[in-house]
């Protein structure tokens, strides 16, 4: 049952940087008694001795009130593991188009970029990632495997690009127009 929690322990929600812009704003409403917080397009409430920190269900986030000092962290670290899990699942498929494969993945707070690669073969997301629909995600590991070839965004990179992925630039316009409204 969602608790009622005083609005002065509330700035721990501000929390969130953005890529682009901020993709989780805080709006707080009254609802039998209840307050309701809504993360991006998810509602938050408050609950007692979960047995983990945070998780969905029923379409909520539900934070254990214990944590909520700590929310931010939370929240990365929930996010981090969410997109680590889909990062992995769908570079599994993708990298089969690919002769060349990635020597590690890291999940990340990056400044306004979703993902960078290293002349390492390494590749960075951000752990927002984890808010993208899955054809998006597909487009963002796609275009930094592609900079593994090709280190620049030269004719030769979009080339490429548009071979291993017809459709990308739909995705790309997407990002930039929807980027806000991701969710998990
Ligand atoms: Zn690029």
């Amino acid at each position: 049952m969602a608790e009622y929690i005083n609005l002065e322990n509330l700035s721990l929600i501000n929390f969130v940087s953005s890529v682009g812009r901020s993709l989780i704003r805080v709006s707080v409403s009254r609802r039998n008694r209840k307050k309701v917080f809504a993360t991006h397009s998810r509602k938050l409430s408050f609950l007692s001795d979960q047995n983990i920190p945070l998780k969905i269900s029923s379409g909520f986030f539900k934070l254990d009130k214990q944590y909520l000092n700590k929310a931010e962290s939370v929240f990365k670290s929930f996010y981090k593991e969410k997109a680590i899990q889909k990062i992995k699942e769908r570079l599994g498929l993708i990298s089969e188009r690919f002769d060349h494969r990635p020597n590690s993945i890291k999940v990340l707070g990056l400044k306004n970029r979703w993902a960078s690669w290293s002349p390492k073969h390494n590749l960075h997301f951000h752990w927002k990632c984890a808010m993208a629909p899955v054809p998006v995600l597909d487009y963002i590991i796609t275009h930094e495997m592609v900079h593994l070839k090709y280190p620049n965004h030269s004719p030769a990179f979009w080339n490429e690009l548009d071979k291993k992925m017809p459709n990308y630039r739909k995705y790309e316009t997407w990002l930039k127009q929807n980027g806000v409204k991701m969710s998990l």
